[in-house]
């Protein structure tokens, strides 16, 4: 079977851009599929005082130094959420907003991942509940959507539904709503829950009830199990071997969402030996 890229690196913090860099320079194609960078954790640090060579650079500025450098590489990166990746044996599948690829070997780099849902919010997504405005937003056009901000896209997805064409408010318990397209309405509130059966009917803010036709949440990730059915987890965590193998073979793992200590040079060095292990692993299936 014909797979069109060599590695997909799910995720597009330090320790993805540090897997797609060094898969590149193996010789391997590679895509990165990611949220926003503005989702990472790193984007919210002030200042960066540990990562050799920059000394006090804010979070977002190397941020946008790690995208440079994957441009000037000119190795592709999506921007989606990886719903989720099948394991066809030989191969993986990849299902990111409205995208399908296919790729030899997976490098999940994924960060901290959220685990608490909100009341209704696993039994309804999908009904109602989306996490992924640009794959979803124009079943909601003309209608009735509230986006629940958690991540720093949040304001950028909002601005996005409404330019499709929805009727949109805005809530977020942490970002401020202040570059919002006029329109925009704004509600407060930080405990939520979902109403509906087999489809969304209200969503409940503060324990008041407010009806919406559709609610997109910005989660950062989505659990890692879920995303490839069989990976061993441990407290939350991708279980790793020294090489960032998982337990499914052609799976490997990088950066916070392989445990402490949350890092980044932490998370970069893993990427690096993630992209060497999954470079290794199709050099020798090929060779077989
Ligand atoms: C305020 C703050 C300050 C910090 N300061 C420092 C510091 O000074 N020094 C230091 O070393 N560390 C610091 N850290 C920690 C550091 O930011 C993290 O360790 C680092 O970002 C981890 O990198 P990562 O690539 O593993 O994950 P992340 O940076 O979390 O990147 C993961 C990316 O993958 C995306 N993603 C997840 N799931 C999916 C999916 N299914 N589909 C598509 N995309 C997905 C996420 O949205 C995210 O963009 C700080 C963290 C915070 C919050």
């Amino acid at each position: 079977m014909e797979y069109n890229i060599d590695i997909a690196v799910i995720g597009g913090g330090p320790a993805g851009i540090s897997a797609a860099i060094n898969t590149h320079l193996r010789g391997k194609s590679v895509t990165i599929f990611t949220n926003s960078y503005k989702s990472s954790p790193l984007y919210k640090a002030k200042k960066v005082e540990n990562y050799p060579g920059l000394p006090d650079i804010s979070g977002a500025k190397l941020l946008d130094g790690m995208y440079d450098h994957l441009k000037s590489m000119k190795i592709t990166a999506i921007k989606a959420q990886v719903l989720s990746i099948a394991d066809m044996g030989e191969g993986f599948y990849i299902s990111a907003g409205s995208e399908f690829q296919s790729a030899k070997a997976v490098i999940l780099a994924t960060g901290v991942v959220q685990t608490s849902f909100y009341p209704g919010e696993s039994e309804l997504l999908g009904h109602g509940i989306s996490y992924c405005a640009t794959c979803d937003g124009m079943l909601y056009k003309g209608k009735r959507v509230a986006l629940i901000g958690l991540t720093g896209d949040a304001l950028e997805e909002a601005n996005q539904l409404h330019d499709i064409g929805c009727d949109v408010t805005f809530i977020s318990p942490s970002i401020k709503p202040d570059k919002l397209k006029p329109g925009i309405k704004v509600l407060k509130g930080s405990k939520f829950e979902f109403k509906g059966e087999k489809k969304l009917k209200a969503l409940i803010i503060d324990g008041v009830e407010h009806e919406f036709d559709g609610v997109f949440i910005t989660r950062a990730s989505v659990a890692p199990d879920l995303l490839l059915p069989g990976l061993d987890i441990k407290d939350g965590f991708i279980q790793v071997d020294k090489k960032m193998q998982t337990n499914i073979a052609g799976v490997f793992a990088a950066g916070d969402c392989t445990g402490k200590p949350n890092q980044i040079l932490k998370a970069t060095g893993q990427g690096q030996i993630a992209a060497f292990s999954a470079t290794a692993y199709i050099d020798e299936r090929e060779q077989a």
